[in-house]
């Protein structure tokens, strides 16, 4: 049983100290969420998490990706889809995780452990085109979703072959909504995983009791969902279990909606349940969500606590 996060962590943005980094400040070359990657991956892994994220510092979910992307445009915080959605300009998210590789491959003397490593997220196609205003060009969503998957595609290979990651996680809260059409959503994801070469998840949060037997089908290897923060989704994924005997599940044990230290004996008691439902080694214990909202203390305890709790079943 190993351990990873769902992806963010509480943001510390601290002005530069070291002489170097006020010259870069000074330079317009500085760049200030570097130090809160490294703070994140450092808190990850003192936690004892084995397959980190590099805090997803940077901003929301969305934007930090449609900002790169031809076609997409973002005002006031929202992204507009004002033409054909095309290619990246540049790779988004590869250096800040060969960044946190580095701080990683440190924090061990140079060699990450067998098992213990980065992981890439991406945040999914359909949930980036349904938080988007469509204005001008696509007549309905699912062109601009399959569209933006060929995009991502590109981000997705330039992880999988310059960071060499555990897996890569792509993110699609919005399956669980009602809103997606998930011929289109799966569809999409055979996009993104088309030759690739590192095993592919899929994160969803919210309430699966309508959306499971979809999701299910989807063509990816772990399945990540919340369990701590709703009592529904241990009853679905009980009453469901042989859908997904071929995938490992990313179990959400500790509650991202709650900025408090969940209980030892609550987390215990979902986590002696995941093992009776679908086994130890198809496991993968995480949080509910992202930790971005909580006080970095209580997301550190939270990740700690997660970890004490496999290494007594491990
Ligand atoms: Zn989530």
């Amino acid at each position: 049983m190993k351990s990873t996060v769902v992806g963010s962590y509480p943001v510390e943005l601290k002005e530069p100290s070291s002489p170097k980094d006020k010259l870069l400040k000074a330079l317009g070359a500085h760049d200030i969420y570097k130090d809160a990657i490294r703070s994140s991956v450092i808190a990850q892994l003192d936690a004892g998490v084995d397959i980190i994220s590099d805090g997803q510092v940077r901003g929301d979910m969305v934007s930090i990706f449609t900002k790169y992307i031809p076609g997409m445009k973002i005002e006031d915080g929202n992204t507009m889809i004002v033409s054909k959605i095309q290619r990246p300009i540049q790779e988004i998210s590869v250096k800040d995780l060969k960044y946190a590789k580095k701080v990683m491959s440190d924090y061990y003397n140079g060699n990450i452990p067998e098992g213990k490593g980065v992981k890439g997220i991406i945040t999914g196609p359909n949930t980036i085109v349904h938080s988007s205003r469509i204005q001008f060009f696509y007549k309905n969503r699912e062109d601009a979703i399959i569209d933006l998957a060929h995009s991502l595609k590109y981000e997705v290979d330039a992880i999988a072959k310059k960071v060499k990651p555990v897996y890569i996680q792509i993110d699609e809260p919005f399956l669980s909504t009602g809103m997606v059409d998930m011929k289109t959503a799966r569809e999409s994801i055979d996009i993104l995983r088309d030759g690739l070469d590192v095993p592919l998840g899929m994160h969803v949060c919210g309430i699966l009791s309508d959306a499971f037997k979809d999701i299910s089908k989807f063509n990816v290897d772990i399945l990540d969902f919340e369990f701590a923060g709703n009592n529904v989704n241990l009853g679905v994924l009980e009453k469901n279990a042989d859908l997904i005997a071929d995938k490992k599940i990313g179990f959400g044990c500790v509650d991202s909606s709650v900025n408090t230290v969940d209980d030892v004996s609550d987390v215990d008691e979902l986590v002696a349940k995941a093992i009776e439902i679908v086994g130890k080694d198809n496991l993968l214990l995480d949080p509910d969500c992202g930790l971005r909202r909580a006080p970095k203390d209580v997301a550190f305890e939270k990740l700690k606590l997660m970890n004490d709790i496999k290494d007594k079943y491990s």
